[in-house]
C-alpha cells in the first residue's frame, strides 16, 4: 500500500475528528469524498486499499474511464459527481453516480428525474447554492430554492438529500466559515418547510475542510490534500 496515501488519509480523519470535537459533533457523521478528478484509476486503485470508499469526480466522461477499469474490485465503491453537469450528458450521470452534488436548475433537476425513471433508478441529489457573487461559480440562487425544493417533492425518480455549496478561494479557512454557516442556516430553514430528507450538507475542500466540519459539513470533498496537488485542472 502507498504510504503517503495512508498518512494522507490518517492527517485528514484525525483533522476532521478534531474538528468534529470542538463543535461537539460525532465524526461519524461526516463522509470523505475523495475527489480523485485528474488522478489515474491505478493510483485511485490504491486509494481504495488504502481504505477509500467514496471518490468524487467532476466530469462524467473521465470517470466512465476510471469506473470502467476498476469495474473488477471487490470493495463496494460509491462515486460522487461533484462538477457541473450539462443536461446531454445527465443520462449518463444517472448511469454512474451513486449521488449528485451539483444540481444547480430546475431543468436539470428535470432532466435526471426523467433518465432516471428511464433507468429505474431513484437518483439521490444535492443541490449546489451560489452564496457568492463571483462570476465563474455555478449553483442556484438561495431566492430560488424553496420553489425547486416543492417542485422536486413531486418528482418520482430524485431524492434531494442536502445542499452542496463552493465558496470563492480564500487562504484563510476562516473565510469560508460565514459561508458554510450559511448553508447550514438555509438547510435548517428549509428543513422545517419541507419533510424530510435535506441532511447532507457537501462542503469543505483541502484548504477549507475544518472549518466545515465545524460548520456542520456531511461530506467533505477533498482532493489535494489526499492525492497531492494536480498537474491538469
Ligand atoms: C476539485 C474540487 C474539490 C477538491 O478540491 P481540493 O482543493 O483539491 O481538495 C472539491 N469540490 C469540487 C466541486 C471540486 O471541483
Amino acid at each position: 500500500m502507498d504510504p503517503y496515501l495512508i498518512d494522507n488519509i490518517r492527517n485528514i480523519n484525525k483533522k476532521v475528528s478534531e474538528a468534529a470535537a470542538t463543535a461537539g459533533r460525532n465524526p461519524d457523521e461526516i463522509k470523505l469524498v475523495a475527489v480523485s478528478k485528474t488522478v489515474s484509476a491505478e493510483v485511485v486503485r490504491e486509494a481504495v486499499r488504502a481504505g477509500l470508499r467514496t471518490f468524487g469526480e467532476n466530469r462524467v466522461q473521465e470517470a466512465r474511464g476510471k469506473i470502467e477499469q476498476l469495474g473488477d474490485m471487490r470493495e463496494p465503491v460509491t462515486w460522487h459527481m461533484i462538477g457541473h453537469l450539462q443536461k446531454n450528458k445527465a443520462r449518463q450521470a444517472v448511469a454512474l453516480f451513486d449521488l449528485i452534488h451539483s444540481v444547480d436548475s430546475p431543468k436539470l433537476l428535470r432532466v435526471i428525474d426523467k433518465e432516471a425513471r428511464r433507468a429505474a433508478k431513484t437518483q439521490r441529489v444535492l443541490i449546489e447554492v451560489k452564496l457568492s457573487e463571483e462570476e465563474t461559480k455555478h449553483g442556484i440562487d438561495k431566492s430560488g430554492l424553496s420553489e425547486l425544493l416543492k417542485e422536486a417533492a413531486g418528482m418520482q425518480n430524485v431524492r434531494v438529500e442536502g445542499l452542496m455549496t463552493m465558496p470563492p478561494y480564500f487562504e484563510d479557512q476562516e473565510l469560508s466559515r460565514p459561508y458554510y454557516a450559511e448553508l447550514r442556516r438555509l438547510r435548517d430553514a428549509l428543513r422545517s418547510e419541507i419533510s424530510g430528507g435535506l441532511m447532507e450538507l457537501s462542503m469543505g475542500m483541502t484548504n477549507d475542510f475544518e472549518v466545515a466540519v465545524q460548520e456542520g459539513s456531511t461530506m467533505v470533498r477533498v482532493g489535494t490534500a489526499i492525492f497531492g496537488a494536480r498537474h491538469t485542472a
